[in-house]
Order: structure tokens, then C-alpha cells, then sequence
């Protein structure tokens, strides 16, 4: 490809490479560019559950479309990576008890199917589950796990036939601009123009809007989950569990193993800033989330007592990209024409990002927005004018990170 394409998109992760395909699809000459291997940040680290209900009734709906759109893109690749587990949701507290009424009334809404299940049906589907406390249970027949790294090659795969260009091992130095435009960038100490800039950098974000002066609060939040080898092994097709009182969640793997992850209440925020040159997520240790592994555990253990044998762990400690109100930062902000931002996608950014892709192109190309803009758009944030500094958008964040499963936020 010349050195002048349409659009260049910064950063290889899902949403990058998903907004890659679909504007490629469209007919755009299109440049990855990627500080390090293709999707070597947040999407390298992610476990992989897909859950279609979500807050809010739009924000589900963008949801189940992201799961049809991945399913046929996978289809037409030939590619089989969601195992449709269906998942379970736990109560154990009568206010969760009475959180999950709302979630089954809020699922029929949305025309999603839910049923309400006894403890012992909940036993049924996930056998490695402590059952006999539990209040309530409810069950999503179509949700399920996927295998991250697998959803990004599959956009990888589908943009190279659509004509995307990679370009990984090259950091983007500077944004250009000019008049209020955007004109491109300089990346691994060579210039390349174009009138349309994605920054999807997950949690560099912050860092890439800064290179155009652009205030997008995004911050990068550590999270971490455990990962079971069991022996005999469980079974790849027993349900995903989220126990939100616990601020768990788990999935099966393939290999039989079991994943159980967690929200803590003391979320560890990473000054993206500070990490060396050539830090790799890959390779991330557990060094930062000391205090957290021990509550991940005895959580982890109350909900699955055969973690308390001599069952063989690892951990997976990765940086989100979080966003001050826990939802996605999609679009432009005041003062740039031409970059937009998608970034801020959470603990959800995998099964939102064949959505993403579609609404990246839609928005760049058409001017329009797929979904309510209202719980999107990156704009909305110019109104949020307690975020005067970092370190202000990093507390709301992390304010975000540890009342998403909906518990208070731990004072003092
Ligand atoms: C431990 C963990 C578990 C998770 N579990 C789930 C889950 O179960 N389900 C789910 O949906 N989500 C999950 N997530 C969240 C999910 O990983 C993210 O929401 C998603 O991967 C975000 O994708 P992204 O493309 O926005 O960011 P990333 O995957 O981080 O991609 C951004 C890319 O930008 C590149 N980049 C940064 N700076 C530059 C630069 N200057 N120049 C060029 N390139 C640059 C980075 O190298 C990186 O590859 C999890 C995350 C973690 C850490």
C-alpha cells in the first residue's frame, strides 16, 4: 500500500482490528499501526466470558448484535470459537435474591431467554459449584465463552483479504494536526498521513488523545484471575457463573481447566506513563496484585470448594482500559476533526467489539450512530467537570472498576 492511506488505526487489539475490517470492508485503504505484536495488550490477557444481557436495554442489544456479527464472521472464516456454555448468574442474599428478579424481568424486555432455576438445577449445570446456599439462580441458554486471542485473529484473517495493511513493532510517536485537523501520525520514526485517525490503544488511550491535546478519560486498571487445572478434569460445556455479591465470575476452558476471576473492592490502577519502552502484558506477573489474591482465593473458594485441595493455579494478570462511568469512549472529542477515539471498553471489551467495528465505520463513514449515543459517545465526557486532572479521572475509575458488580465503594 502507498504511504497515504484513508484511515489509520492505533493499536491491534479487538476494537482496533475489528474497526480495521469493517472500514476495509467498506471500500477504505486501511493501516494497522501497533507498538508491539498484534493484539499483545488487554485482549492477550482477557478470559473470554460473553454474557448478552448488560445494564442497560440498548447496551444489550449492541450485545446480542455483536454476538450474531462475530458468529458470522467466524462463520464465513470457517472458524468455530464460541462454545455456547450458556451462564449462570448466583444469589445468596435475599438483595441479590431480588437483584436477579430484576435481571430475569429486565431480560425479557430485552428478549433475551433467562429462566429461574432451583439450586439443585444450578448443580446440574455447573457441578463444581457450591449450590447449597444459594437464594436464587438464573440461567442464560445462549451466552457463553470464547477464546480472545482467537476472536482478534479471526479480524486479522478477514482484514488481510479485505486489504488491511499491519504494521506491528511501530509506536505512534505523534498525532499530527493542522487547522483542527487531524493529518496523521509519526510512528516507528516515519510519517504517515491520513485524514482519519482511530486511536484504539486500549489503555494507552489517555496517553495517545494526550499526543493531540485531547482530554479523554480513560486509565488503565489492573485486574487478575486465577486459572484451575483440575484432575480429572471438568467439563468445557459447564455453564459461566457470575456470584456478583462475591464479585466473582468464572468460565470453563477448553482443556477442562476453570477460570474465576475478580472485581475487587481495592482496584490497583497503572500509570501507563511509567511502564518501560518495552513492556509486554504477556508478561505481566502478579507483583502489583498481592493484596488482591488473597481475596480472589477464599472468593474463589466459597463458590468452588475443590480449590481449597491440591488443585494446580496459575494467574492472569492483565490492564483494562476503564472509563470514568464504566462505559465506552467511541467518537470525537472538541478541537481534532478526523481522530476518533475507541477506547474505555472495560471487562467488556471482547464481546462488544464486533459491534464496535461495525459502529466505528458507521460513525466514520457515514456520520451516524448505530446505537444510542447516549452510553457511547466519547464527547459526552466534555460535561463531566470534576475530571480535572489524571489523577481525578483515575479515582473515578476506579470508583467504576469496584461498584460494577454493584456494591457500595469501600470508604476509607
Ligand atoms: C485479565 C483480563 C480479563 C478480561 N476478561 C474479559 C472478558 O472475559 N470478556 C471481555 O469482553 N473482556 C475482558 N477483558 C477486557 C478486554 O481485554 C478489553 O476490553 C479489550 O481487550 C480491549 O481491547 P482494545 O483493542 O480496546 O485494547 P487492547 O487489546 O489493549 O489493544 C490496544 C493496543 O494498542 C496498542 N498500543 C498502545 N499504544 C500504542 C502506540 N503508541 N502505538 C501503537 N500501538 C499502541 C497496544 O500495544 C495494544 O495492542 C479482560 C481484560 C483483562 C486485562
Amino acid at each position: 500500500m502507498a504511504e497515504q492511506p484513508d484511515v489509520i488505526v492505533i493499536g491491534a487489539g479487538v476494537s482496533g482490528l475489528s474497526t480495521a475490517l469493517q472500514l476495509a470492508r467498506r471500500g477504505r485503504r486501511v493501516v494497522v499501526l501497533e507498538r508491539g505484536a498484534l493484539a499483545s495488550g488487554a485482549t492477550s490477557r482477557a478470559s473470554g466470558l460473553l454474557g448478552q444481557l448488560r445494564g442497560t436495554l440498548e447496551s444489550s442489544r449492541m450485545q446480542v448484535e455483536s454476538l450474531r456479527t462475530l458468529l458470522e464472521l467466524a462463520r464465513e472464516a470457517g472458524a468455530d470459537l464460541f462454545r455456547q456454555s450458556g451462564s449462570l448468574r448466583v444469589a445468596w442474599t435475599p438483595t441479590r435474591a431480588a437483584e436477579l428478579e430484576r435481571t430475569r424481568a429486565m431480560a425479557a424486555e430485552a428478549g433475551l431467554e433467562c429462566r429461574a432455576l432451583t439450586a439443585a438445577e444450578a448443580a446440574r449445570l455447573a457441578p463444581c459449584m457450591r449450590t447449597d446456599d444459594l437464594l436464587a439462580a438464573c440461567f442464560f441458554p445462549t451466552d457463553g465463552y470464547l477464546n480472545p486471542p482467537e476472536v482478534a485473529r479471526l479480524y486479522n484473517r478477514l482484514g488481510e483479504r479485505a486489504g488491511v495493511e499491519y504494521r506491528p513493532h511501530t509506536p505512534v510517536e505523534a498525532i499530527r494536526t493542522r487547522n483542527g485537523r487531524v493529518t496523521g501520525c509519526r510512528a516507528g520514526g516515519r510519517e504517515v498521513e491520513a485524514p482519519v485517525v482511530v486511536n484504539a490503544s486500549g489503555p494507552w488511550s489517555h496517553l495517545l488523545a494526550d499526543l493531540a491535546a485531547q482530554p479523554l478519560p480513560t486509565t488503565g486498571i489492573g485486574h487478575c484471575y486465577l486459572t484451575a487445572a483440575p484432575d480429572p478434569p471438568l467439563d468445557p460445556g459447564m455453564a459461566t457463573v457470575r456470584d456478583r455479591e462475591l464479585r466473582l465470575y468464572s468460565r470453563p476452558t477448553r482443556e477442562g481447566g476453570l477460570h474465576v476471576g475478580i472485581y475487587e473492592a481495592t482496584p490497583v490502577a497503572f500509570d501507563m506513563r511509567a511502564l518501560p519502552g518495552d513492556f509486554r502484558m504477556q508478561e505481566m506477573g502478579t507483583e502489583r496484585f498481592t493484596a488482591v489474591l488473597p481475596h480472589l482465593l477464599e472468593a474463589a473458594r466459597r463458590r468452588f470448594p475443590f480449590l481449597s485441595g491440591s488443585v494446580p493455579l496459575r494467574y492472569t494478570t492483565g490492564i483494562m482500559s476503564w472509563s470514568p462511568d464504566g462505559l465506552p469512549l467511541c467518537g470525537v472529542l472538541p478541537g481534532v476533526e478526523g481522530l476518533y477515539h475507541c477506547a474505555g471498553f472495560c471487562g467488556h471489551g471482547v464481546m462488544q467489539s464486533a459491534a464496535i467495528g461495525l459502529l466505528m465505520a458507521d460513525l466514520i463513514l457515514d456520520g451516524s450512530w448505530r446505537y444510542d449515543p447516549v452510553e457511547l459517545e466519547a464527547d459526552r465526557c466534555v460535561e463531566w467537570d470534576d475530571l480535572h486532572d489524571h489523577a481525578a479521572v483515575t479515582e473515578r475509575c476506579r470508583v467504576a472498576y469496584a461498584t460494577c458488580y454493584g456494591h457500595p465503594y469501600p470508604q476509607g
